[in-house]
């Protein structure tokens, strides 16, 4: 089951070459369990890999990547809605089109987001103004060390913006194996986002007689006019989270930059990083195999299929440059590995 020296760029969607000591791809609970107890005996660093489209290898890693291809999911009705129950290596945009097809709403402002069920909690993925914790109930997972399953709350997963418990203090401590969601019977569709308004407005779509699928349908055709496909030009996704920034902090900058774009995230103030990266002037830019999106610029691209430390390096000049331009820190969103 285990075998060595394999070349992750077919399962990063940046593209970048980088080598494991080990690989492991599981399909049951008892080959993961047996997967951790490899590394464990060999105290092997464990990276788990869903569709590798949030991290960047920025350089070989030694231990072991384990591939979760846990299968399955089913669609419970309850008095009041619908359960669903997902498998880790179940991939994300085909459940949220199952739900959808199925006339079920909830999920379709998170329609083609790349990546598998397993790591959905783990930045708890969000778009359109929809988080994975609004619809959120337990998951299961494994633990790294024993190879114990362990249920986790909403609570136990400590979500917040693009964040939770998994990417701070039980990082790579337990393998995600299952996601359990619900999705509310009465349903109203979200389409605040000026992007979503927009195209409901160019469509003629009356927002009050909405579908889920049709919202699904405006989510897809937006992110395709303006998001690069990984398959065809290498990306991440957003690389940067957007900065949130307390109330004078953002006074400053609206004064001085009076088309900021920024919206109220409780008393303090979430800034459009893409804004920020565009306005100091890298959006389109090119660093030999690696540049910054021309349509987006918090997407960093991959065409040239170079190094994890090419994608980083760019990642820390724009770091620097906004810093210097306009005080602002970004944090990188996705994990690098090793
Ligand atoms: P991976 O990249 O394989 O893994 C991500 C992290 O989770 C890694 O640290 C990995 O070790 C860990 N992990 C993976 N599986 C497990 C598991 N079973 N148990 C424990 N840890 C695990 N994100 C959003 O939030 N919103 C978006 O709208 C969005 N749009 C995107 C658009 C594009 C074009 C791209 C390329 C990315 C986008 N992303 C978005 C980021 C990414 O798709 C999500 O974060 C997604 O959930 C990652 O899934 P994955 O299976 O590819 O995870
Ligand atoms: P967009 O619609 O151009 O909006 C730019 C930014 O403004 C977004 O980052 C969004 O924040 C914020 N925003 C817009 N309207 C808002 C509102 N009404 N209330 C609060 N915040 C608002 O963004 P985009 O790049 O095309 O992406 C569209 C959606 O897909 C966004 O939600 C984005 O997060 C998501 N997405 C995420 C990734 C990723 O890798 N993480 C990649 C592509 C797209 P938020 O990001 O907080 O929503």
């Amino acid at each position: 089951m285990i075998e060595t020296n394999i070349d992750l760029q077919p399962h990063n969607t940046l593209a970048v070459s980088a080598r494991s000591a080990h690989f492991a791809r599981v399909q049951t609970l008892e080959q993961l369990r047996e997967a951790l107890a490899f590394a464990r005996e060999r105290q092997l660093p464990i990276l788990p890999l869903g569709g590798g489209s949030n991290i960047v290898l920025t350089g070989d890693f030694p231990g072991l990547a384990i591939q979760v291809d846990l299968r399955g999911f089913s669609l419970i009705a309850g008095d009041s809605g619908y359960s669903v129950e997902a498998a880790a290596g179940e991939n994300w945009h085909q459940l949220v089109m199952a739900t959808v097809q199925k006339g079920l709403g909830g999920l379709e402002n998170l329609a083609l987001i790349p990546g598998k069920i397993g790591a959905a909690p783990i930045q708890n993925i969000g778009a359109y103004g929809i988080e994975l914790c609004d619809r959120f109930v337990s998951l299961q997972a494994m633990e790294v060390v024993s190879g114990t399953l362990h249920e986790f709350s909403a609570q136990d997963c400590a979500f917040s913006y693009r964040d939770s418990v998994f990417k701070g203090s039980l990082r790579d401590k337990y393998i995600i194996t299952q996601v359990n969601l619900y999705l509310p019977g009465v349903w109203q569709a979200h389409v605040d986002y000026p992007a979503l308004r927009q195209y409901l407005a160019e469509q003629n779509w009356n927002a009050n007689a909405l579908t889920p699928a049709q919202v699904a349908q405006a989510v897809i055709e937006i992110r395709n006019s303006k998001l690069p496909l990984p398959d065809r030009i290498p990306n991440a996704g957003s690389f940067f989270k957007n900065p949130i920034v307390d109330n004078t902090s953002y006074q400053t900058l609206k004064a001085e930059h009076p088309d900021l774009v920024a919206f109220a995230a409780g008393d303090r103030w979430k800034l459009a990083a893409g804004w920020l990266i565009d306005r100091a002037g890298w959006r389109g830019i090119r660093r030999n195999a690696v540049g910054v999106h021309e349509l987006q610029a918090l997407v960093l691209i991959n065409p040239g299929r170079g190094a994890g430390s090419e994608v980083t390096q760019l990642a820390e000049e724009i770091v620097e440059d906004v810093h210097a331009k306009f005080g602002v820190s970004l944090e990188p969103e996705p994990r690098y590995y090793p």
